[in-house]
């Protein structure tokens, strides 16, 4: 079986295609360390929870499945709040209040679509503004007696412009007596939002982290058990095992070591004969620089496709192929990763 799984080098960024992050021996180990033991559940995830929302800096937290999951849970959250028999069944007609307003050119596809994790949870999408433009007052335009929250996503995936600001959702979200969740699964800076008053916030563990499949969820006391009643109902189909908690506390732990960050700039002159190539930031703002070429649309295109049947795949990132730029992600490669993919860039301008 071996000989028939392709290896493959990830330039594309964390990709749940291609499987989001590997882990560090560290993270393995406490994997292994969750794995090979019993614990009284409640108990453990309760003394992580507690762990991580105090390193953190918010009032409580929850451990979930993925960040995905987490859209699902605290959706489940706020439509449901106290009642418990809710999350055993979320789409009884006993609870009115299930609409969720999120600005239109915030319901992106990540890989599916944020509409669906609503749905799952028996919410029921409002959108408001329109694909290029939301403001507080189109927000509010759409509150009605029942809203049960707003959720607002931070992504290099939503529309960038004339979009209202997190501050804008918060100060809203509480004139109007509405729980917020802020969905910043991809972010790096775990900290950044603790001063910012938002009710439910969900990150992915296996993203900037680098740690197991699982995501985290911080926020307010109140708001954070209601999401822990889910884990009864819906939430079991989202189950968090011990070896994902145990993995992704030793990854938390290690969020601030120094990763490895590859000088990309020499690299730029050993393309200079074969295509124009240049560096681009993160578009989302994110301290992400990538090695990226522009070529035409079409050659771009054919670039992907021959990287991606090689043996290893290469993958890249995609976003800009449509104006021939083809980004590369240097974030979990090696220099000699970096050099073999200059190497198959070359055979491709050069057949
Ligand atoms: C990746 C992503 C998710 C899903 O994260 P997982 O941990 O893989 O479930 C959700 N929302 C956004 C905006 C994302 O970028």
């Amino acid at each position: 079986m071996d000989n028939k799984i392709r290896s493959v080098i990830n330039a594309s960024g964390k990709m749940s295609i291609l499987g989001t992050s590997t882990v560090s021996d560290a993270v393995a180990s406490g994997m292994v360390f969750g794995a090979q033991h019993f614990f009284v559940m409640e108990e453990y995830l309760l003394q992580l929870e507690n762990y991580i929302a105090k390193t953190l800096n918010y009032d409580a937290a929850k451990i979930v499945a993925s960040a995905a999951s987490g859209i699902v849970t605290t959706t489940a959250a706020v439509i449901g709040r106290d009642d418990r028999s809710y999350t055993l069944n979320p789409f009884s007609h006993k609870t009115k209040r299930r609409e969720i307003i999120i600005p239109k050119g915030h319901n992106v596809n990540f890989g599916a679509p944020i509409e669906t994790m609503i749905e799952m949870a028996g919410g029921i999408v409002v959108e408001a503004g329109y694909a290029n433009e939301c403001t507080k007052d189109q927000i509010i335009a759409k509150i009605n007696e029942n809203t049960a929250g707003i959720l607002y996503i931070k992504s290099h995936h939503t529309v960038q412009k004339n979009m209202l600001e997190i501050e804008d959702a918060v100060a809203l979200a509480k004139e109007h007596g509405i729980p917020l969740i802020v969905d910043a699964a991809a972010e790096e800076d775990f900290e950044m939002y603790n001063t910012k008053d938002i009710d439910l916030l969900i990150f992915s563990g296996s993203k900037a982290l680098e740690g197991p499949s699982s995501g985290i969820l911080v926020g307010k006391e109140t708001m954070i058990k209601w999401t822990k009643h889910v884990d009864k109902g819906i939430g079991r189909a989202m189950k968090v095992t011990k070896e994902m908690a145990s993995g992704l506390l030793v990854a938390l732990d290690a969020r601030h070591e120094e990763k490895q960050v590859i000088d990309i700039e020499p690299y730029l002159s050993h393309l200079k004969d074969t295509v124009e190539a240049f560096i681009t930031k993160d578009p989302a703002g994110r301290e992400i620089y990538r090695l990226a070429i522009k070529t035409s649309p079409d050659k771009a295109r054919s670039l992907i496709q021959n990287l991606e049947e090689g043996n290893p795949a290469i993958y890249t990132r995609n976003y800009q192929s449509n104006q021939g730029i083809v980004e590369f992600d240097t974030r979990a490669l090696t220099p000699k990763d970096i050099e073999y993919i200059i190497h198959r860039i070359k055979e491709n301008f050069h057949e």
